[in-house]
């Protein structure tokens, strides 16, 4: 599934840089994912970059939008077509 920034965000930066499809980009308030290109790093990485690097671990699976891996694997296929 994608993954959500929650509104523990810092605000810090480290986490946009580390995503290998721009998925992340700044909001109004704080740093958001956009599900449409969020794989969760499928095809990229074995582990999800952003989670990875979080000072504050305020990234967490987004409960509105559940995907399967082959789902992930589909939109990475598309994301790179
Ligand atoms: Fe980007 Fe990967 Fe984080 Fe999704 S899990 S937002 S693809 S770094
Ligand atoms: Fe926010 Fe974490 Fe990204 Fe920093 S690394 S901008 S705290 S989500």
């Amino acid at each position: 599934m994608a993954l959500l920034i929650t509104e523990e965000c810092i605000n810090c930066d480290v986490c946009e840089p580390q995503c290998p499809n721009e998925a992340i980009s700044v909001g109004p308030e704080i740093y958001v994912i956009d599900p449409d290109l969020c794989t969760e790093c499928k095809g990229h990485h074995d582990e999800a970059q952003c989670l990875a690097v979080c000072p504050v671990e305020c990234i967490i699976p987004d409960p509105d939008n559940e995907e399967s891996e082959e789902e992930l694997f589909a939109k990475f296929e598309r994301l790179c077509g």
